[in-house]
């Protein structure tokens, strides 16, 4: 009997070629499973047949199963049929990269079949350093299932491909509004294929449209494979495949990055995974009494420490990258992951493609890991170039997530400025009080103030304020904070339209009246998208609000003496950045007007005010007095 302590030292397995392969009229399948006493490979003819052909599998010394088949099977379908202890189990591979609906079983397919017309060779993100990078989050259905939305795959991979279209008001909708918007990336809510959606109910588009079936899909069954119900057909395999290539071409061809949210800490059910009936007790977290460990929230929580867990994991990533050009990848609680996995991580992607962004949840949760070994916040250091969502800028503006009625900078709360502070030098080192994670990097910290979890800013300010223009202005307060803080700034889709969710929290399974992007609300709300606009065009044209290191931070942005529930700064460098000589920016959450001397007498050009950003002009301010208006941020530049 094989001990699970034994099973790194002595059953890892280093090949590139677990799952199915086909190579000179040679199908291969091969399985990981080192107590397995008989592996058998089942071959069906349809997606829905209980009958099967099986053949034989052959184990090698560490544990690994392979069949060689020479007839000619693709079209078909597969699972493995594998004996532990006298239990039999049939599973769906794990390294699958075409599945059946609703992910069943494994398909054969030749994946070069769901190439897209001009895949090789179409033009990926010119973006080079993340925090060059704008990010826009963003789920595949909410885009374009709003009736209004003027998309024809409403809900599918296709309709964040269709261009140029416009609500009944006549305002730009799905890609035309990113494109306009002017972000760089696009992120997306998970991908692969997850349960909570059933692909069968999906495949008409007249019940998919009107189904309250909805899911986020934090909940993996497959990993390598794309979700069946954002296809047109789910029960084609190579379908789903060539749509969501097809979504990732057409966004890089708008100039759009592609980040894929990942979800490797969890899985739906260990017991409908197929993990733990390969090698039971392996893959996930157990306690001393051999209980499932709940560190996620979600019921399990994947042994990434495991070396054939951190394997599949590694090439799970490296498989989506290569095949499906991605250009980031977000990880789902990253913190419960171990270092060692992210830094493997990260040095594969490298390879592949070194302008990829990674970027994860590092929040420090469960005690199986050591916090040493844990990719979280504090330990940020030790994983260079991989960012943080930094969860302090986001209380700080409005409010902990753990206490609905706690206010923040934008709505009213005191004391907050030096951590408002902390948020726009991204996070680094910067000063004996300015102190975050150490000794970071401003490509490390990825700002933001709303994402798919919680409330919208939105709602969240409705809660304290009736006011609709006060709770407009401080939305645009939050965003000026964010976009033209040091880091990684981060918006979740709607954002820059105020998008409410109608106060619900934690809408993973609420239906599309809540989830959707309701594209008459961006029409109410043009001013304040014209206003995001602005910031995120002001951003990409001034390098200041860009810095790559953590030292030119500290040696070109200085604050400057403000009032009580203001903070104000100026950026310069010896160099200029541009026609950006000297910038000030001042963001004022007091709802009465302050005064600001910044000491230095020049014509400054004001950009950014109350009601407009960008980079024209808007008016000269003589001097070096400036007013600013309650609950106004004001940037100019000499
Ligand atoms: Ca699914």
């Amino acid at each position: 009997m094989i001990k699970l302590s034994e099973i790194d030292s002595n059953y890892y397995y280093e090949g590139n070629d677990l799952g199915y392969s086909f190579n000179d009229d040679v199908h291969t399948f091969k399985v990981w499973s080192p107590l397995a006493t008989e592996v058998k490979l089942c071959i069906y003819n349809h997606y829905d047949t209980k009958t099967n052909t099986t053949y034989k599998m052959e184990k090698n010394e560490v544990g690994v199963w392979q069949v060689f088949i020479r007839e000619d099977i693709n079209g078909k379908y597969y699972n493995f049929l594998v004996n532990i202890d006298g239990v039999n189990n049939e599973v769906v591979d794990p390294y699958a990269r075409a599945l059946s609906i609703n992910g069943e079983k494994g398909a054969i397919i030749k994946i070069e079949q769901s190439n897209p017309e001009g895949w090789f060779d179409h033009k990926i993100s010119k973006i080079t350093k993340p925090t060059d990078a704008c990010i826009y989050e963003l789920h595949i259905r909410d885009l374009s299932i709003d009736n209004n939305s003027g998309i024809k795959n409403k809900g599918k991979f296709l309709g964040i491909c269709q261009e140029n279209t416009i609500s009944n008001e006549g305002v730009k909708t799905g890609l035309s509004h990113i494109k306009d918007l002017g972000v760089t990336h696009v992120q997306l809510l998970p991908i692969f294929d997850y349960g909570s959606v059933d692909e069968r109910k999906s495949s008409l588009m007249s019940e998919y449209e009107n189904s309250n079936d909805y899911n986020w899909g934090y909940d993996p069954i497959n990993y390598n494979a794309p979700e069946g119900s954002y296809s047109t057909n789910p029960y084609n395999p190579i379908n789903r495949i060539k749509e969501l290539k097809t979504a990732i071409k057409t966004l890089h061809e708008n100039g759009l990055g592609v980040i894929m949210d990942v979800v490797y800490n969890h899985m739906l059910d260990v017991n409908k995974s197929s993990f733990d009936k390969l090698m039971p007790g392996y893959y996930f977290r157990y306690d001393e009494e051999g209980v499932l460990c709940n560190e996620s929230g979600c019921g399990n929580a994947i042994a990434s420490e495991n070396k054939m867990v951190r394997k599949f994991i590694v090439d799970s990533v490296k498989f989506w990258a290569t095949e499906y050009k991605l250009d980031g990848f977000r990880f789902d609680l990253m913190g419960l992951l171990d270092v060692q996995t992210m830094n493997e991580i990260k040095k594969e992607l490298y390879k592949i493609n070194p302008a990829i962004i990674i970027l994860g949840e590092g929040w420090n949760m469960g005690n199986s890991l050591q916090d040493t070994e844990k990719a979280i916040q504090l330990n940020a250091y030790k994983l260079r170039d991989i960012a943080f969502f930094n969860d302090d800028i986001r209380d700080t503006l409005r409010g902990s997530y753990c206490d609905l009625k706690e206010k923040g900078f934008l709505n009213g709360a005191n004391n907050l400025e030096l951590k408002v502070k902390k948020g726009i030098v991204g996070g680094i080192n910067y000063s004996n009080n300015i102190i975050t994670w150490g000794e970071v990097e401003p490509n490390q910290v990825v700002n933001y103030i709303e994402c798919h979890d919680n409330n919208t800013l939105y709602d969240r300010l409705k809660i304290n304020e009736q006011d609709e223009d006060k709770i407009k202005y401080m939305s645009r307060l939050g965003m000026s904070i964010i976009l033209l803080s040091q880091g990684i700034p981060f918006i979740h889709a709607g954002q820059e339209f105020l998008r409410t969710k109608y106060g619900v929290e934690n809408s993973y399974k609420s239906n599309d009246s809540i989830n959707k992007l309701d594209w008459k609300t961006k029409y109410n709300n043009m001013d304040t998208v014209k206003y995001c606009k602005g910031l995120i065009k002001l951003r990409k044209n001034c390098s200041a609000f860009r810095m790559e290191t953590s030292e030119e931070i500290r040696q070109s942005l200085r604050f400057i003496a403000a009032p009580n529930n203001a903070v104000a700064y100026i950026i310069e460098k010896e160099n200029s950045y541009g026609q950006f000589n000297k910038i000030i920016v001042i963001h004022n959450a007091n709802t009465n007007s302050i005064k600001i001397n910044t000491n230095i007498n020049l014509d400054w050009k004001v950009v950014v005010n109350k009601y407009k950003s960008g980079i024209e002009t808007l008016k000269v301010n003589s001097g070096s007095k400036f007013i600013i208006e309650g609950l106004e941020t004001l940037v100019a530049y000499n």
